[in-house]
């Protein structure tokens, strides 16, 4: 599930359902806007991972098998204020635990969904162009063919409200970035096409399944936090995913 703006506590440039703590919003308000989102999906806080992003491409693995093994980093990105129980520090986690939920912040980067009914696991990423240069999308396929044996045909995935081609004007190091890692940017002009890069990314790995949202935070600052859009100072909405208990 993608969250928006909207039902939560936070006032001006954070109004109103801001979770991110990395923003200069009061903690209180974003500990109690994380539980209006817990409270509506009815998710237990144990069972609730966070990520703490560093706009790099490491996949967090949760396996059944190893709970032992599981990253987390909770006591440094908790205040106290808040009840949300743990984190992990990537931008990408994959899982095979039933109930365990994943909970990723945004404010123009890309949102990252993947399924696989067949293994029964599914993955949740966060891509802005740092990420999407270095080939996020096809890291989290390699990691659910390595860590549980998906295959890319069985994957379904989707991209979810970002800054879309229409908004993203960018400067002459990222499409150097691409390059750098073997891959072709999609641009239209200086602005750069973070869905097509995605999908394209998606289409080489063998998936197949690829589901695109379509929507510009930038364009709809009415709905979505947008960091351009709102020069910078804005809050985050979320992507909350993962299996059914
Ligand atoms: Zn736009």
């Amino acid at each position: 599930m993608v969250t928006g703006r909207h039902g939560g506590v936070s006032s001006g440039a954070y109004a109103t359902l801001n979770l991110g703590y990395a923003t200069a919003d009061e903690e209180g308000r974003v500990a109690a806007n994380r539980d209006i989102v817990r409270d509506a999906m009815d998710i237990d806080p144990e069972q609730l991972m966070v990520a703490w992003l560093t706009h790099g491409t490491e996949v967090a693995v949760f396996r059944q098998d190893n709970p032992a093994g599981w990253p987390d980093r909770h006591e440094a990105v908790r205040p106290a204020s808040a009840r949300t129980a743990r984190a992990f520090r990537a931008d990408a986690a994959i899982s095979d635990v039933p109930g365990l939920r994943f909970l990723l912040t945004f404010a123009d980067c890309v949102p990252l969904l993947f399924v696989d009914p067949v293994r029964e696991v599914c993955g949740a990423a966060h891509a802005g162009w740092r990420g999407t240069a270095a080939g996020m999308a096809s890291v989290v396929v390699s990691a659910l063919r390595r860590e549980f044996g998906s295959r890319p045909e069985d994957i379904h995935a989707a991209i979810g409200p970002s800054i879309g081609p229409c908004c993203y004007e960018v400067g002459e190091d990222v499409p150097a970035s691409f390059h750098r890692h073997g891959l072709a940017p999609v641009m239209q002009g200086k602005r750069l096409d973070l869905w097509e890069s995605t999908v394209r990314q998606l289409d080489r790995a063998g998936v197949k399944t690829i589901e695109v949202a379509g929507l510009c935070t930038r364009c709809n600052t009415d709905r979505f936090f947008s960091h351009r859009g709102e020069g910078g100072v804005t809050g985050r909405f979320a992507l909350v995913a993962g299996l059914k208990a």
